[in-house]
């Protein structure tokens, strides 16, 4: 190896700045030293990216870079935490200066945008794997939790859904008419952290789409212990993936396709008046357990999973 790990952070992972007031200390010593402000909580969430299982092998790595970062800000938003830094765990199967700059370049860009602190992380040889830790601050006893929808509760989604799923199709072969949108959706996701924000002191629950939204929402409906409806026909959808599901019939798509890390938030009717226009209402949280889905005016109940990483 060219160059020694050391020298490979310094010379692919170092910032030109510090973005924010909490990084007492980055990058350098045995332990990075973060200060959290009075009244605040640390929300603190990691999360691992393996060759071939969650990333296609020849997948561009400035995507890649971002992805990594987006799917760890998107947990971050999801409980409407700011982010404040990342640390950033590399086992890498060898020295790729190519990768490593692209890689790099796709990483520190979202960072870049969001003021966040790349503040350590680790380097070792072995398989391709990608594994962030991300840090923000809540307000004390403000965060967005799962277990706190109440029947009556609407329940909305920011963006719009299915489009990453799309994406997938169109990799594994799948002609789609406009296959550019779907594509950045499935490669380069915007992490939802401003949506979050704002979603504070006036939303109940809250969860980011990474596994589909009959999944994700079926964790906040079983740690709520409380069911919902929801309406397929009020699902905001792109033209592409109407497109796909008058091609095909497969309605169910957007419902677990993955990968599209939109947030779904529950509000309570009165806060709903509070709500920003650009969200979309797509379905009431319900006393009664379980997952149905209006569509057509027929109300069914709807079983069938998103993503399992175990099955
Ligand atoms: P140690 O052996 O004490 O764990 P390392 O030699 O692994 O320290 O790391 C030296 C410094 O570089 C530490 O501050 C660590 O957090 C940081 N670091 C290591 N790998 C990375 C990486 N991939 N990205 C960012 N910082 C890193
Ligand atoms: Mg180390």
């Amino acid at each position: 190896m060219a160059l020694t790990e050391f020298s490979l952070i310094k010379r692919f992972f170092t910032q030109n700045k510090v973005n924010n007031t909490s990084t007492q200390l980055g990058i350098g010593d045995d332990c990075a030293l973060l200060s959290i402000p009075e009244g605040y909580e640390l929300a603190v969430t990691t999360d691992t990216m393996v060759e071939n299982i969650h990333f296609f092998a020849d997948a561009d790595p400035e995507q890649l870079g971002h992805k990594l970062l987006a799917v760890n800000l998107s947990d971050l938003a999801s409980m409407g935490a700011k982010p404040l830094s990342v640390m950033l765990a590399l086992t890498l199967p060898n020295i790729d200066e190519n990768w490593l700059i692209a890689f790099s370049k796709g990483f520190l860009a979202l960072a870049e945008q969001y003021s966040v602190d790349l503040i350590g992380g680790d380097t070792t040889s072995g398989p391709l794997t990608l594994t962030v830790q991300a840090m923000g601050l809540v307000p004390k006893n403000k965060a967005l939790l799962r277990c706190t929808a109440k029947p009556g509760d609407f329940i909305y989604v920011t963006g719009l859904l299915g489009d990453a799923g799309l994406g997938l199709k169109v990799k594994q072969g799948y002609d789609c008419k406009c296959p550019q949108l779907a594509l950045k959706r499935f490669n380069k996701p915007d992490p939802q952290i401003v949506a979050g924000l704002e979603l504070l002191d006036i939303a109940n629950a809250c969860i980011d789409i990474s596994d589909g939204l009959a999944s994700d929402l079926g964790h906040i409906l079983e740690q709520s212990n409380v069911g919902a409806c929801l309406d397929w026909d009020a699902l905001p959808l792109s033209n592409g993936v109407l497109d796909y599901i008058s091609d095909t019939g497969d309605w169910i798509m957007p419902l677990t396709a993955g990968d599209d890390y939109e947030l779904c938030f529950t509000v309570s009717q009165e806060n709903a008046a509070r709500l920003s226009s650009k969200y979309t209402k797509i379905g009431l949280i319900e006393e009664k357990q379980g997952l149905r889905i209006s569509k057509a005016g027929i109300i069914s109940p709807f079983l069938n999973k998103g993503y399992e990483h175990f099955t």
